[in-house]
């Protein structure tokens, strides 16, 4: 039998520079790709048009090249794809996944002032999530899935391990706005499952996303990818990176002279680890990469080891 063709892809959103911890993530990616005759794939998650900015979407394209990091096919911008993420929107509405919301924004706040005032759950359970058709008032809805009220959500995680989540604990997710637009939440799911890819390698930052996301995908009756959460990257000092660790910027690294090999072998080390070899070829890196060298604890940014690998 053919065996499965892997995709993976790196899915940044351009708000800003291109930080080391999307470049390590675009590197576990592309590895494990290029080591299984596999796809690797560069997504723009440009949905937040009052974040997305063209100059940052040119600083991933070119920390991207920098890295030599080769994408397959044309970068992807999941801002025109809006249309199809309406589409799916609707399906899920039509086969009984999803409903249309009423509620108002003032109306959602004073649920939560009311229930945090009485100390019960803020978690807000819409009244339209039952109501047919013919009750439906002639105003602006969302469109929100109906989640499973009870039980739990499983995440197999090639990283994690076995993640449960409780589903009463998870509210029904917008998925469309009442301005037609698609969530993030929604809007990855359906790019992901039309681009084929076989690998969600990524931040543990999306690992509470990842429950939401199989909801999708179970209601959709779609293959879900394999997920890979990977701890963030960390300062020294055990804490979450930032600027008074060193550079986060990959370019930061171009422009102290450091040399992309040597920067990818950082990276490739930053959380994930071949025995005790320090060093290796883009064609080792390429052979060895796997999910099972991937660590569960933080790596920690070591400018000094990075000073070494760049001799
Ligand atoms: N756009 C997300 C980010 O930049 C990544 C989403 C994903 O990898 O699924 O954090």
């Amino acid at each position: 039998a053919q065996t499965q063709q892997i995709v993976t892809r790196i899915a940044p959103s351009p708000t800003g520079i291109m930080h080391i911890g999307t470049a390590r993530t675009a590197l576990f990616n592309w590895l494990y790709a290029r080591g299984r005759g596999g796809k690797f794939l560069l997504r723009i998650e440009d949905t937040d048009r009052a974040r997305s900015t063209p100059e940052a979407t040119e600083a991933i394209l070119d920390g991207m090249r920098w890295l030599g990091l080769d994408w397959d096919g044309d970068a992807v911008s999941q801002f025109e794809r809006a249309p199809r993420h309406a589409e799916v929107a609707r399906e899920m509405l039509a086969r009984g996944h999803a409903y249309k919301c009423y509620s108002t924004q003032d109306e959602i706040e004073a649920f939560r002032e009311a229930a945090r005032a009485e100390g019960r759950s803020t978690l807000f359970l819409s009244p339209w999530r039952d109501v047919p058709e013919a009750g439906h008032p002639d105003a602006p809805f969302v469109i929100r899935l109906k989640a499973p009220r009870t039980g739990e959500t499983v995440i197999e995680d090639a990283v994690q391990g076995t993640v449960t989540f409780r589903n009463d604990q998870l509210d029904d997710m917008v998925m469309l706005r009442s301005d037609g637009t698609p969530t993030y939440m929604l809007a990855v799911v359906v790019d992901d499952h039309d681009m084929g890819v076989t690998h969600a390698i990524r931040g543990d930052d999306h690992l509470n996303n990842a429950a939401r996301q199989a909801q999708i995908y179970r209601a959709m009756g779609w293959a879900e990818p394999v997920w890979a959460h990977i701890p963030l990257i960390h300062g020294p000092d055990g804490k979450k990176l930032s600027k008074r660790h060193g550079a986060t910027g990959v370019m930061e690294y171009a422009e102290m002279g450091i040399p992309a090999a040597a920067m990818r072998n950082y990276l490739a080390r930053l959380g994930w680890s071949h025995g005790d070899d320090e060093l290796f070829t883009d064609a080792q890196a390429i052979d060895w990469f796997d999910l099972s060298g991937i660590g569960r604890s933080p790596a920690r940014l070591d400018m000094k080891k990075l000073e070494n690998v760049a001799g």
